[in-house]
């Protein structure tokens, strides 16, 4: 079925710019190949909306996000905010109004090896292969958002969590659907034996487990879940976790697939999608014409098939980008000491080479 869709292209700072014109220049592929029509336009966020207009997220761009079928986002940050922590206008304000207007409550992190690259991890290959992961974190609740403060004269600080049934049924509903889809199991993990929202957290998805049946459901505590990923990988199939959990254990997950350049991630609620690298902007490679714009390549694959629903075009990309690895090109960051220098390709050469 040929289909009509109009994507915002929002590159940000730094080798946002530049990886994301390599993952839209992908899209146009797709969409000739496939016979779509995708419509484009491009917004502001970050350093450089705060150069052009004073503020990190002009409404403007706000409005096309709403207006668009999905974004495919860049990175904010520059390094002049690094040294300025008095500074009240800052690149990732920017980044945080973008999911809480848009209501992203879900960020999905595919963790997923290629065959070729076995040997960038820090992880034994015997242990790695096959390893294929997709992570469900929670990113409107948890510790990050609920009260603060401190007491007791300032000696004493205080976060509170806190997550309504609300909250934790409508990820784990999308965590079940996307299990379904793939090796139909899913791992829950908390710390339901010491902490109040996790036993809200594990007692939800226990509820809701009935529905799914042909889902294989177990839980885990957040420690062993720590370990298990380093011991055992390929056991996890869908994972869905809190906030804070969340963050730790998808950084340590991206360490399974060697590379920050290659790793994809789709932020989505109950409007438009943002899919994005893991990867932030990077000023050190900035401009040098370097980054690997895999993860931006591979962003594109899911923003096709979760926005679009178009499964056979975000599996072309991703065999596409297995066939560019297959076929010996890299790009700096993934290239070893046995890499021939005629392999390493530049951000905008490598792009060319997919598809
Ligand atoms: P930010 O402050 O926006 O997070 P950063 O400077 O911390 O940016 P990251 O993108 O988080 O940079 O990555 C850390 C390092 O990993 C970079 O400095 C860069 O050298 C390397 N790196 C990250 N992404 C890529 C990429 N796509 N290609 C090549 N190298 C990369
Ligand atoms: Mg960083």
């Amino acid at each position: 079925m040929m289909a009509t869709k109009h994507i915002l292209i929002v590159p940000g700072d730094g080798i946002g710019q530049e990886v994301t014109a390599v993952g839209k220049k992908v899209l146009d592929k797709i969409a000739a190949k496939f016979g779509h029509t995708f419509t484009y336009d491009e917004a502001l966020i970050g350093h450089v909306a705060i150069e052009a207009t004073g503020v990190p997220l002009p409404d403007e761009s706000l409005e096309k996000m709403r207006k668009s079928d999905a974004v495919l986002f860049g990175a904010v940050g520059h390094p002049k905010y690094d040294n300025d922590p008095s500074a009240k206008v800052r690149p990732e304000q920017g980044l945080l109004k973008m999911r809480k207007e848009l209501g992203l409550y879900a960020n999905l992190r595919p963790i997923k090896l290629f065959d070729e690259l076995l040997g960038a991890s820090s992880i034994k290959p015997e242990i790695l292969k096959g390893a294929d992961i997709l992570f469900f974190r929670e990113l409107t609740g948890d510790i990050y958002f609920g009260e603060k403060g401190r007491k007791n004269n300032g000696d004493t600080a205080f976060d509170i969590a806190e997550y309504s049934r609300f909250e934790v049924e409508r990820i784990a509903r999308k965590a079940f659907e996307a299990a379904r889809t793939r090796r139909k199991k899913l791992c829950s993990v908390d710390k339901a034996n010491v902490i109040e929202t996790s036993r809200l957290w594990r007692e939800v998805i226990q509820k809701i487990a009935p529905e799914y049946p042909d889902v294989e459901v177990e839980h885990q505590f957040v420690d062993a879940t720590a370990m298990l990923l380093i011991k055992d990988p390929r056991r996890f199939d869908v994972v869905v976790t809190a906030n804070l959990f969340g963050d730790i254990l998808t950084d340590e997950a991206s360490q399974i697939a060697g590379s920050m350049g290659m790793l994809a991630s789709a932020s989505v609620g109950d409007g438009t999608g943002v899919y994005e690298p893991i990867h932030g902007s990077a000023h050190d490679i900035t401009g040098k014409g370097v980054a690997n714009p895999l993860a931006s390549i591979l962003s594109a694959a899911l923003l096709l098939d979760i926005s679009f629903g178009m499964k056979a075009e975000s599996e072309a990309v991703i065999a596409a980008v297995d066939k560019v690895l297959k076929e010996g090109w890299r790009t700096r960051d993934i290239a070893d000491a046995a890499t021939p220098a005629d392999k390493i390709l530049g951000t905008d050469r490598i792009g060319e080479e997919v598809l």
